[in-house]
């Protein structure tokens, strides 16, 4: 049985090599890989120690955003997690507005470990908006982003209510800091 700290840490190094040339859409451009970093990161600061739910979560935008194929995340990480991934994964043939609609809708059928990371998704991405967001976003846009993500998250079924209390205070945070730029 291999130990819950190497799992993570496969995870980690398996992310960072698929999202090696990709960054963030900062004014710094950070690297890619910081953000399901984070992600995993809010996990644990909500007492979530699950170590296959926590590599779900440094590989959510594994299938998204670069070349991975599902057979590989189930031939390095199993079923569980091959799984998790691929309920966290947008249709990319769609429009976005659709995709971002059929996150609301798709929300309340997530597995109770997507569901997790779905709210800790949302959060490292409010907090972006918040503190470091895309350069040229409106104040609209980022707004309209925080509500679509409250939709979003208000639909998700999570036994935490730490992880939606930290969600809660986040939106406030962005909602107070995007309105006093
Ligand atoms: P998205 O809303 O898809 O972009 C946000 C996503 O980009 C996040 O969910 C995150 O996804 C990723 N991301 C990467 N870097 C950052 C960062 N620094 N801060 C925040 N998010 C980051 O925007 P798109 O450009 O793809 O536009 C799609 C939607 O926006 C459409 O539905 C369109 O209608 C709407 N739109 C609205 C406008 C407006 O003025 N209101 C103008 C233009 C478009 P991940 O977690 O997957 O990395
Ligand atoms: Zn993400």
């Amino acid at each position: 049985m291999e130990e819950p700290s190497a799992l993570i840490l496969r995870a980690t190094q398996f992310a960072a090599l698929k999202h090696r040339d990709q960054r963030r859409k900062d004014h710094a451009a950070s690297p890619y890989i910081i953000h399901p970093v984070t992600v995993a990161h809010e996990l644990t600061l909500a007492g979530i120690a699950d170590p296959e739910v926590i590599a779900a979560a440094l590989l959510h935008d594994t299938l998204e955003d670069t070349e991975t194929v599902p057979a590989e995340l189930l031939a390095a990480f199993g079923e569980r997690v091959c799984k998790m991934v691929q309920e966290l994964t947008d249709d990319k043939e769609l429009p976005k507005a659709e995709r971002k609609r059929l996150q609301v809708e798709h929300a309340p059928g997530l597995s109770p470990g997507a569901a997790l990371v779905k709210v800790c998704d949302k959060i490292a991405n409010i907090t972006d908006i918040t503190h470091s967001p895309p350069p040229d976003w409106s104040t609209e846009r980022r707004m309209q982003y925080l509500g679509w993500a409250e939709t979003v998250v208000a639909g998700c079924n999570v036994d935490n209510d730490q992880l939606k209390q930290r969600f809660v205070d986040v939106l406030a945070n962005g909602r107070e800091g995007i309105k006093n730029v």
